[in-house]
């Protein structure tokens, strides 16, 4: 018989070896993994050190052809890989599948593109320094550490490997506690199609694994997950002054204008919302919709989200919460939205029955409810009604977070996305932006900074270098103690006649 834990009871892990992952449907052990103390983080470090020197002597050509033969191994394993995804975070069987798939776009793109965006370029050297040749190129770090979140287990952290890979890096990645099969299996994956040396390596446990990861002389630390992991990760780094890139939550909004497709754009909300049960960093947490039309994009939002039900079996409309504290977080914000005022339109406080949250939709909720103000990570939704999108968007500019968000609008979509203090922005769709390999993914204030996917991404994962070389002697020496009087004279001259009007 399957072994089963109370996962509702937080464990002392402190003098564990081992910890069980657990797929969250049933609370059965789906397998056991090693807890990685900070000697054996330090040990896959120095074993990372060695394969980064070997995979940055590659170079792109033959980093590329690696790259694109494990893509090549992840589509044949895509529904491998998703069985597991499904099993260590209870996402329903397609879901786990479309994620496969942004994994292997974005790892396809990183491979491609790595050479074009990263090479030695030459670039204008300035009139006053004409003599000179100039470059810039892009070199790795060494060894990047990746600590990811469970709610994509495989699209999140290989947001942040696929592109330090590409740029030469080694990597040694430290999945949640409640997703380290799929981070191992990613793992496994690569070093069957490059045998030669760990360029990806896993380390495993709690949070202190993730800590020892932050001090134990890595290059350059990416982290994916909470504002308050964030703050911590950044404290350990700062010890050693480790770059880090961090991407956290956020309480995206979904702006609908007057005249906006509103059937597009309620089921743009609803599955915003409600897909990977609202466990999305992007996803939609609140719907700012203008009076003239908040009563019939109410309506659609309310038909289509009393459709879903959540459920353990592969094809539910949504699977459970994945991580059992988070159903409390869920629970609470209800109760203070309702106990403040909020209307439920699609269920209410008893659609949380763990591990399971049925969706629900809320109206005349107040800005400063938890529910509106912070990252609920449930198929929860609030709709509020504004007079124009410009309070609109003063209200989802005065959050704290600035992730994501999207907008309705035939006419004025792209100016209200410029108005929006975020780092993404879909207009008359939602989270597109996620699957756009080719563009730049991470937010703003609580939401964090840096920049993965594309070539920002691969630049984040580099070291720019830059080089001078002299071409020629120039006319007027100014760099050297031999310069004549008459030098700096002239140079003032020149620097007058060209920049002084
Ligand atoms: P957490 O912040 O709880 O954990 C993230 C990772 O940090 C886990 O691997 C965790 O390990 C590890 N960790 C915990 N404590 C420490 C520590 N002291 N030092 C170093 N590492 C540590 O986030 P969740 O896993 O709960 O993920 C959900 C959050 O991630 C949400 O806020 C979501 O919005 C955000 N997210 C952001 C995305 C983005 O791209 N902006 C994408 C996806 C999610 P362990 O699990 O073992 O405790």
């Amino acid at each position: 018989m399957a072994q089963r834990v109370d996962s509702s009871q937080p464990q002392a892990h402190q003098s564990l070896t081992r910890f069980p992952s657990i797929d969250p449907r049933t609370s059965e052990v789906i397998a056991y993994h090693q807890v990685d103390d900070e000697a054996s983080v330090h040990a896959v470090v120095a074993r990372a050190r060695e394969a980064a020197e070997w995979w940055r002597e590659l170079g792109f050509a033959q980093r590329r052809r690696r790259l694109l033969s494990w893509r090549a191994a992840l589509t044949r394993q895509l529904d491998e890989l998703a069985e597991l995804i499904s099993a260590e975070t209870g996402k329903p069987r397609d879901d786990a599948r479309l994620e496969c798939v942004l994994v292997i776009a974005h790892l396809d793109w990183a491979a491609r593109h790595a050479k074009r965006v990263l090479r030695r370029r030459q670039v204008g050297s300035g009139l006053l320094m004409f003599n000179e040749a100039s470059s810039v190129g892009y070199e790795p770090y060494g060894v990047v550490g990746v600590i990811g979140p469970w709610n994509y287990p495989a699209h999140t952290p290989m947001g942040s490997i696929s592109y330090a890979l590409a740029a030469g890096n080694a990597v040694v990645f430290k999945p949640s506690e409640l997703t380290p099969g799929v981070g191992q299996a990613l793992a496994d994956s690569l070093a069957a199609v490059i045998p030669e040396q760990p360029v990806l390596q896993v380390v495993t446990g709690f949070g202190e694994t993730g800590a020892a990861l932050c001090r134990a002389g890595v290059d350059k630390l990416a982290f994916t997950g909470s504002t308050t992991t964030a703050r911590k990760v950044m404290a350990a780094c700062a010890e050693t002054l480790t770059p880090v890139v961090i991407e956290c939550g956020g309480t995206d909004a979904l702006l609908v204008d007057a005249d906006a497709d509103l059937a597009a754009a309620a089921d743009a909300a609803v599955w915003g919302a409600m897909s990977n049960a609202g466990q999305t960093c992007v996803g939609v947490e609140r719907v700012y919709v203008v009076d003239d039309v908040a009563t019939s994009l109410t309506e659609r939002i309310t038909a289509q989200a009393r459709k879903l039900r959540a459920g353990g079996e592969p094809t539910a409309d949504l699977g459970p919460i994945t991580r059992p504290e988070q159903v409390d977080v869920i629970r609470d914000h209800v109760a203070e939205a309702l106990a403040q005022g909020g209307t439920a339109v699609v269920g209410g406080a008893d659609s949380v029955s763990p591990p399971f949250v049925q969706p629900v939709v809320l109206t005349d909720v107040p800005e400063t409810s938890t529910a509106v103000a912070e990252e609920t990570f449930g198929p929860t939704l609030t709709v509020h009604r504004v007079p124009n999108l410009d309070e609109a968007v003063q209200r989802v500019n005065a959050g704290r977070y600035g992730l994501g968000a999207a907008v309705f609008s035939r006419r004025r979509g792209a100016r209200i996305a410029s108005r929006l203090r975020c780092g993404m922005v879909a207009v008359n769709g939602v989270i597109s932006y996620a699957a756009v390999p080719a563009l730049p993914f991470g937010g703003v204030r609580d939401s964090g900074f840096g920049r993965i996917h594309g070539a920002d991404g691969l630049r984040e994962f580099s070291r720019s270098k830059a080089i001078t070389r002299r071409r020629f002697r120039p006319l007027i020496q100014v760099l050297t103690f031999d310069r004549p009087p008459w030098a700096v004279q002239l140079l003032l001259r020149i620097v007058r006649v060209l920049y002084g009007r």
